[in-house]
């Protein structure tokens, strides 16, 4: 009797990637309660460990929260540094870590962060970003303000208080950006642009974008739904 071959199984997660690959997956988490996906050992620890807390590291990798965080970088002279040659630990308890965007007071100079201060705002080749056209506060804001386009939702917020669909932002003259991935599900987004939809640059950023909203419970356009928008994505807007 000839044996079978069980059936290789393959990473969920690596063929979700927009390149999508093929990796032998070794392990099985719960998607809900029906449903398991697959995945290989890489994912199975970013799913286990980073995934639970992907709003507070998206957050904390936030080019405005790592500007905070440099602005309040202190003189390694100063006594309250000792720790930092201790090695680093993986802080995963339980409790959400209390970011602000609050600038820490000190007197202290910044002794490194500059360049990043310097900056912000200004174009950086090889990034694909989008102008921002509103008014920016700070001495070393730049007439013309970037944005990384995967940061008009931080920016937005973080500078203006608004959402990245409230500022008509505006596309490098060569196009090198096009954002054809539109999203016209929600009310905000299916307005944007005289009812063109909120672009995004890839299918995959347009279903976090989607999934993210909706579960911030974002009011629908009327008449659509999630499932449309994707399907849609998979043929890009001309
Ligand atoms: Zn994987
Ligand atoms: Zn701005
Ligand atoms: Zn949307």
């Amino acid at each position: 009797m000839a044996q079978q071959l069980v059936a290789r199984r393959f990473c969920d997660w690596h063929r979700a990637l927009p390149e999508p690959e093929q990796v032998e997956a070794t392990a099985t988490r719960r998607a809900n309660a029906e449903t398991a996906i697959d995945l290989c050992g890489f994912c199975a620890l970013v799913w286990d460990l980073v995934y639970p807390r992907k709003d507070e590291l998206l957050q904390m990798l936030n080019d405005d929260v790592i500007h905070v965080l440099m602005r309040s970088a202190h003189s390694v002279k100063d006594a309250d540094c000792t720790n930092s040659s201790e090695p680093a630990q993986l802080a995963l308890s339980a409790a959400k870590p209390a970011l602000t965007a609050e600038p820490k007071k000190t007197t202290a100079k910044p002794t490194s962060g500059r360049k990043s201060v310097a900056n912000r705002g200004r174009w950086i080749n090889g990034e694909d970003q989008v102008r921002c056209p509103l008014k920016h506060l700070g001495a070393n804001s730049p007439d013309e303000y970037w944005v990384k386009v995967s940061d008009r939702g931080s920016h937005a917020h973080g500078s203006h208080k608004k959402l990245a669909q409230e500022i008509s932002w505006v596309l490098p003259a060569d196009g090198s950006v096009t954002l054809d991935y539109k999203c016209r599900e929600h009310k905000l987004c299916a307005a944007y642009d005289d009812g063109a939809g909120f672009g995004f640059p890839s299918k995959s950023a347009l279903s976090t974008h989607v999934f993210k909203a909706d579960e911030a419970g974002w009011e629908d356009a009327p008449g659509r739904d999630a499932a449309e928008t994707l399907q849609a994505a998979d043929q890009p807007a001309a």
